[in-house]
């Protein structure tokens, strides 16, 4: 089996009744399971216009699928849950992308590992090293020291005003 992480995040619809629905159908995936998921961060949309807030995990899946298996299973889970698309980035219910697939590096115009903007965005890079503080990117480079070069902006973690941790 191979390590994916997922990256989860929802602004509209009740994000918190969304990422629970998610990750229950994670669990759910075949050939995979579901071996655990980061507490949740609360961000600032990035998208066009005015957005309600990102709510934001990340979940470590030990798969069989292969990548584009998995994006595949990952899109229909997104349109269960009502995912409209429309311009880019807009708010949405559910978005889940493949953040990483063990050391895998992919580069296809539908796929691309590890996800292009890992490195920069600091509700991504939270939550995966909660759940993996010792990561290596494929190319080699840690993840704490992605996080050392990362601001908190626009970022706390669920439940709280502000993160004394962060
Ligand atoms: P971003 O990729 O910047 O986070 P987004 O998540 O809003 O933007 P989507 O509209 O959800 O983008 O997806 C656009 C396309 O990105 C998908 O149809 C998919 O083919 C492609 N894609 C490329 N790499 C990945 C990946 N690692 N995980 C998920 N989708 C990916
Ligand atoms: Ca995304
Ligand atoms: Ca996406």
């Amino acid at each position: 089996m191979t390590a994916a992480y997922i990256a989860l995040g929802s602004n509209l619809g009740t994000p918190e009744a969304q990422l629970k629905t998610a990750l229950q159908a994670l669990e759910q995936l075949p050939q995979s399971r579901l071996v655990s998921s980061s507490p949740w961060y609360v961000s600032k949309a990035i998208g066009p216009g005015t957005q309600p807030d990102y709510l934001n995990a990340v979940a470590l899946l030990d798969t069989d699928l292969s990548p584009l298996a998995l994006l595949t299973a990952l899109q229909q889970i997104e349109q269960q849950q009502g995912r409209e698309r429309g311009e880019r980035w807009a708010a949405r219910t559910l978005d889940l992308d493949i953040l990483l697939y063990g050391n895998e590096e992919v580069a296809s115009p539908e796929l691309r590992i590890p996800h292009p903007a890992l490195e920069q965005r600091n509700f991504v890079l939270y939550p995966l090293f909660d759940l993996a503080p010792d990561l290596t990117l494929p190319c080699g480079t840690p993840i704490e020291s992605l996080l050392a070069g990362c601001s908190t902006e626009g970022l706390h973690a669920f439940g709280e005003t502000r993160d004394p941790g962060l």
